[in-house]
């Protein structure tokens, strides 16, 4: 999976982009390595993103991660990070931090690097 052709530092590149000062942002990333953005619906956006997920029925059999910012923290794993990732153990995991993004996985009831 780490070896993805789509994960490259374009990819990394581009997420970097997304990375603004505000709200956070987020969404998912398709097979093609396309970023696509979700509208954030957490009552406190500035520290949490929430994603309707009736946002992925149009991309259902192509994602195969999620992203999203810490517009004024490290790319460092938080405890919803944690308990999210865990419910989508399929995917990739991209955090996109002031200090670059990093990416993790679901192994078995662990999230780690990726
Ligand atoms: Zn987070």
């Amino acid at each position: 999976m780490s070896n993805a052709a789509w994960k490259n530092s374009e990819l990394d590149a581009a997420l970097t982009e997304r990375l603004a000062p505000g709200p956070e942002r987020g969404g998912v990333i398709l097979d093609d390595g396309s970023v696509v953005e979700f509208i954030n619906l957490a009552d406190d956006p500035e520290n949490l993103a929430v994603f309707d997920v009736g946002q992925l029925i149009p991309y259902e059999h192509r994602v195969v991660a999620s992203w999203h910012t810490h517009p004024d923290a490290s790319a460092t794993l938080t405890t919803e990070d944690w308990e999210t990732f865990r419910g989508w153990p399929a995917w990739l995991h991209a955090i996109v931090g002031t200090d670059g993004v990093r990416w993790y996985a679901v192994k078995g009831r662990a999230v780690v690097n990726a």
